[in-house]
């Protein structure tokens, strides 16, 4: 009977320390189920014997994943910076061409929001035809050039990069300037070519006409047509000479050859020019102004000043008044030359010294004009730090005057002082 009691409670105590072994367990599987919830980087709990080696385990475990998640964390936030701080344009595009992430030039470029269009289809924001059908086509081997955008009248060079699955990243840059100065040079040379075109058919007509039938030519017929043919091609020399100088400007480096230029000697050359060239029919007035030197190229300032008397007497009808000189104040000083011609409509006055910018094309090219002198003028102050300034009313006249910084000049009084 001492016996049957005894295994009794042997079992029973068997049983109270299974269960509480059982209870143990069971207490750290549910500390773990709430560590597992608990913010990344809580410590682990406590635990012995094969409990302490598990939570060890996942405690180095979770380490790990921790420090890996903040490297690449770290790596995406600097990637991230770095994309920002591109001045060309990124947008990340997930499934369906969903914008994911743009940067701030690409805001600018697309005049998007980062926050706002998060999510939305590109195509759905940017809707211009060629956009929309260079992104759907598939084929990104060549990039998209996109000119005058909405508001931006931007162009831009698109590149669209596939990676990933159906991801994409869209890189754009702007090359408005690039653009601009292509078409300045192709419009150059289709100028060039018309220029020249012009007076070349007229000189060849006349040469092949006295070649075909000189002997039927009356000699003063035919002395008439080589009259012509003459002065087309002084036309072609003229703007042959003005090419060359400005292309010799553009390329030229620092200037070399300044020297100080007194301002009235050279005054009376230009004078002298602009008297032969109106021939008596116009009244040409000097108003030197205080005695001084300009630093500078002789050569240069001779041809801008030169470049504004004549286009004064050219632009002047028979009778008119011109009139050159030189003022100085505490600013600097300028050469001006005014006339009481014909006048510049003000829109056009932004424009003129573009080359081959004319207001009346026909008058410029009667009185031997090559559409060039005033790109010329501006190059030449450009590099004498001078400043052109217009001011003419269409009918009563126009005032040209090259303005140069008091650091250029010096005014005989102080030179002697
Ligand atoms: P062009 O050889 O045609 O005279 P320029 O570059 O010297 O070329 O001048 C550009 C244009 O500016 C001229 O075609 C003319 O229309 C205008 N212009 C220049 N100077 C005067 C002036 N004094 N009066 C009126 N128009 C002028």
């Amino acid at each position: 009977m001492w016996a049957a009691v005894d295994l009794k409670w042997g079992l029973l105590c068997l049983l109270g320390g299974v269960l509480l072994v059982f209870a143990y367990h069971l207490r750290k599987l549910v500390a773990l189920v709430y560590w597992t919830r608990d913010p990344i980087g809580t410590p682990t709990p406590y635990g012995l014997g094969l409990w302490d080696y598990v939570f060890a385990n996942l405690s180095r475990r979770a380490r790990v994943g921790y420090d890996q998640r903040e490297r690449l964390a770290q790596a995406l936030s600097r990637f991230r910076e770095a994309s920002q701080a591109m001045p060309d344009g990124v947008v990340y595009l997930s499934h369906h061409n969903t914008i994911e992430w743009i940067n701030i030039a690409a805001e600018r470029h697309f005049e998007l929001d980062g926050e706002r269009d998060e999510g939305q289809p590109v195509t759905n924001l940017v809707r211009q035809p060629d956009f929309v059908r260079y992104i759907e086509t598939g084929d990104y081997s060549e990039p998209l050039i996109l000119r005058s955008l909405r508001h931006t009248g931007t162009t831009l060079q698109i590149q669209i990069v596939p990676f990933g699955e159906d991801q994409h990243m869209i890189l754009s840059r702007d090359i408005t300037q690039i653009d601009r100065l292509e078409t300045m040079r192709r419009d150059f040379v289709a100028n060039v070519s018309h220029e020249l075109k012009t007076p070349l058919t007229v000189v060849s007509g006349f040469v092949e006409m006295l070649h075909d039938g000189l002997e039927d030519f009356p000699p003063d017929d035919a002395r008439r047509y080589l009259h012509l043919a003459l002065d087309q091609s002084g036309r072609m020399q003229r703007l042959i000479d003005d090419l060359l100088a400005l292309s010799a400007l553009e390329t030229a480096g620092p200037m070399e050859d300044e020297e100080p230029i007194d301002v009235h000697s050279l005054l009376r050359i230009v004078l002298q020019e602009a008297e032969l060239l109106s021939g008596g029919r116009h009244r040409i007035e000097l108003l030197p102004g205080p005695a001084a030197t300009v630093m500078g190229a002789h050569k240069e300032l001779h041809s801008a000043l030169s470049n504004l008397a004549s286009n004064a007497v050219r632009y002047s009808p028979d009778g008119g008044l011109i009139r050159l000189g030189w003022s100085a104040d505490e600013q600097g000083g300028e050469f001006w030359v005014e006339d009481n011609g014909i006048g510049i409509p003000a829109e056009h006055i932004p424009r003129l010294t573009e080359r081959f910018y004319r207001v009346d094309r026909g008058r410029s090219r009667e009185t031997g004009g090559t559409g060039l002198g005033l790109a010329i003028v501006k190059h030449i102050l450009t590099r004498h730090q001078a400043q052109l300034d217009v001011r003419s009313e269409p009918g009563r006249g126009s005032r040209f005057a090259m303005r140069f910084p008091l650091r250029r000049m010096q005014l005989r009084a102080a030179l002697a002082a």
